[in-house]
């Protein structure tokens, strides 16, 4: 059975529906016949461990068992320890339900949650498997080796015991006596096992565990066919043994472990196979297979990791690669786009340097102060000019609002005409404005406004929720349980406002609920990281992502009700973003007036930023001189940039631009023109109007962290 996400459902996030569960220790066990003991939900386990991975979620289940009580029974699911911490369990009827919050790498340790690593170390005698710290120390310890020459790391290796000399020399011996004792233990590199006559799974689960550990050690020896406890000879009986087939049949099972390389040289998993013949009173009685594991180069698993996440709305097991990269965190994974902001060193080619990360920090704190600033006494809304603006505009919104608001005694009321847009989504027309409740006792809760509600809009509003909650964990790196519900509301022009759907809110464990002051600045501290991060153009030249935050200005500019802002100057210094806001706000057209790529136009003077443009594939991009030279019947919106360099020997292209922007009477589009106004040469001419005619304007004075400021 696939795990799927289902998308019926009333929870704004990833829920993974995992059928029919048994639950409870007892239960279990009782059942007939009793392997769900042995066997424990692999479902559960596996939805668990990619909801940990993917930024958390629900599970929802059903309850086979009729009596089950979850206040009195146990659930008995028999997670791996580390997942402890993170789940919340309910139970609604016959549906259980486990809440799962995001993996935190910070107080677990490891950058991801596995089931089980598939990776084995020898200890003295036996094979066992590294849990997941374990694992990242051993893989760790590995990178440094692989930069070794092999010899070097060979003479590395130390060697503790003599038994390998001794093993050595069995492995060469040409013939063993039935029942001989032998004058060896089984040690870090000798291990005893009796002769299966097949290759059952079993056998072969137990090979490749045995050739895991030794290979990620020093290498040695299995003997298949002496008792592992008397070290006696035993064998298996010539008659029942296909020699060849039995050495392919473990030389295919040594082939198929999956590896991983740090090193370039790429080798494969070495073994040797000898059959050693075993005699009784001079007669030829059987066999004894040796099987040398060499060293390995780097790592060795018995099986792919079990280690989950969520793709393509599947739950799907991640590839031997894709764990040790996640592990070693060498791609960037989603994750790291927050730690960013709190960890200097993450990347090990490019450690983005200490000063951008603190003063991100702290201005995060003065950013989250300054706009969403948490009362102790009552629930602040914000921006309060926005909230002033849409009373005025819609009647009876304020009367909704203070319904709303009063039982709830201190926190923030965010409001925007489009939390869809503020998040790259597209704005919903039937939206007066959504509002994103955080408070005290309280889980958060986005309200949607809707001027006529439509059974169609459920799912746009449970979109924006959701993908609140996924960018908090992932963008703003909120490591805490959290979950956004939605509420709808229309607001009736006439009398008073109804709420059509808040029954379908569903209700959270207690341990969602914001409890302190410091606990809401937290979330909005992540909230800034949100609306406030930005890639940072450095990462298309190194291939990393480095974020970073707006200023105010830039905030504000991007803030523009695009419908009531058709046309602006953006004046700015050399480093002031304007390239930057330029693509956002060009991003915002397309969400605003759900229009493509193609129906916006960027214009620029030269070729190589033309080039970076276009291969953002968020609208065409096209130099100055192009655009003088052809027609453009299906642009709507023009974005010039750099507009300080561009002159009119092509033709009057402020005229053309405007004419095309304004040529639907309706509907007018965007004419944006972001320009350094120092830099305009007064003599030549540039084809802008005179500065007092550059109206409306904006400035942008203050200086983004530039490339090479966070470049090392
Ligand atoms: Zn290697």
């Amino acid at each position: 059975m696939s795990l799927k996400i289902d998308l019926e459902t009333n929870f704004a996030e990833f829920v993974i529906d995992a059928g029919e569960v048994i639950l409870g220790t007892q239960q279990r066990t009782d059942m007939n016949p009793p392997l769900l003991r042995v066997k424990p939900n692999e479902n559960i386990l596996q939805a668990v461990c990619a909801l940990l991975n993917s930024g958390g979620g629900v599970i929802k289940a059903k309850i086979k068992d009729e009596d089950y009580n979850h206040e009195i029974h146990e659930v008995g699911l028999d997670l791996p320890p580390v997942f402890e911490g993170y789940l919340d369990e309910m139970q609604q009827g016959k549906l259980f339900l486990i809440f799962v919050t995001s993996w935190n790498t910070d107080v677990s340790g490891v950058p991801l949650a596995t089931l089980c690593s598939n990776l084995y170390h020898r200890y003295r005698s036996s094979n066992n498997v590294m849990d997941s710290h374990k694992a990242l120390i051993f893989l760790k310890e590995k990178t440094d080796s692989s930069l070794l020459s092999p010899q070097e790391a060979q003479a590395g290796a130390h060697r503790e015991d003599d038994t390998e000399d001794s093993a050595a020399a069995l492995f060469d011996r040409e013939q063993l006596q039935y029942l001989e004792k032998l004058n060896l233990t089984e040690s870090m590199h000798v291990e005893f096992q009796m002769f299966p006559t097949a290759l059952s799974q079993c056998v072969k689960e137990r090979l490749a565990r045995c050739v895991s550990a030794l290979a990620n050690a020093e290498g040695g020896y299995v003997f298949l066919g002496v008792h592992d406890e008397t070290h006696q000879v035993i064998g298996c009986e010539k008659e029942k043994i296909n020699l060849s087939k039995f050495k392919n049949s473990v030389e295919c099972c040594i082939r198929k472990l999956p590896v991983y390389h740090f090193c370039t040289q790429r080798h494969t998993t070495q073994c040797s196979i000898r059959f050693l013949q075993v005699h009784d009173k001079g007669d030829l009685r059987g066999y004894v297979c040796a099987v040398k594991v060499e060293r390995f180069c780097c790592v060795v698993f018995a099986k792919v990791p079990n280690s989950w996440q969520l793709k393509a709305n599947k739950v799907k097991p991640l590839t031997t690669k894709q764990w040790v990269d996640w592990m070693m965190q060498a791609k960037p994974v989603r994750r790291r786009l927050s730690e960013m902001f709190l960890e200097p060193s993450l990347s090990p080619s490019m450690p983005p340097s200490r000063t951008v990360c603190t003063q991100n920090l702290e201005r995060l704190k003065v950013l989250q102060k300054h706009y969403f600033p948490v009362s102790s006494h009552r629930v602040a809304y914000a921006p309060e000019s926005l909230y002033q603006e849409l009373c005025s505009e819609h009647k009876g919104l304020r009367d909704l609002i203070d319904r709303e608001m009063r039982p709830v005694s201190r926190g923030i009321l965010i409001f925007s005409r489009s939390w869809a847009v503020d998040l790259g989504l597209k704005e919903n027309q039937g939206v007066i404005c959504e509002a994103l409740l955080i408070s005290q006792n309280n889980t958060p809760i986005l309200y949607t406004v809707f001027r006529k509600w439509d059974e169609r809009f459920k799912d746009d509003s449970m979109k924006v929720a959701s993908s609140l909650k996924q960018r908090l964990v992932d963008t703003g790196g909120y490591t805490g349980r959290v979950c956004i519900v939605p509420l709808f509301f229309q607001l009736n022009p006439v009398g008073t406002p109804v709420t059509p759907h808040s029954s379908v809110a569903q209700i959270y464990p207690e341990s969602y609920n914001l409890t302190t002051i410091q606990h809401m600045e937290t979330l909005l501290r992540s909230l800034v990281r949100v609306l406030f991060g930005f890639r940072s153009f450095v990462s298309e030249k190194l291939g990393s992502e480095t974020w970073n935050l707006l200023t105010d200005q830039q905030y504000e500019l991007l803030s523009k009700n695009l419908h009531e802002t058709r046309q602006l100057f953006v004046h700015g210094l050399p480093g002031s973003g304007k390239t930057t806001m330029a693509l956002k706000v060009m991003q915002k057209i397309r969400n605003v007036f759900h229009c493509e790529p193609h129906e916006i136009l960027y214009i620029c003077e030269k070729q190589p930023l033309k080039k970076f443009v276009s291969n953002k594939k968020i609208c065409k991009a096209v130099t100055r001189k192009y655009f003088m030279k052809h027609d453009f019947a299906e642009i709507q919106h023009i974005i010039v940039d750099e507009a300080q360099n561009f002159c009119t020997k092509d033709g009057d292209w402020y005229k053309k631009a405007k004419t095309i922007t304004q040529r639907r009477k309706d509907c007018p589009g965007v004419l944006w023109i972001f320009l350094d106004h120092s830099q305009t040469n007064q003599l030549s001419c540039s084809g802008l109007p005179v500065l007092s005619d550059q109206l409306p304007r904006e400035e942008l004075t203050g200086t983004v962290l530039h490339e090479e400021e966070i470049a090392p």
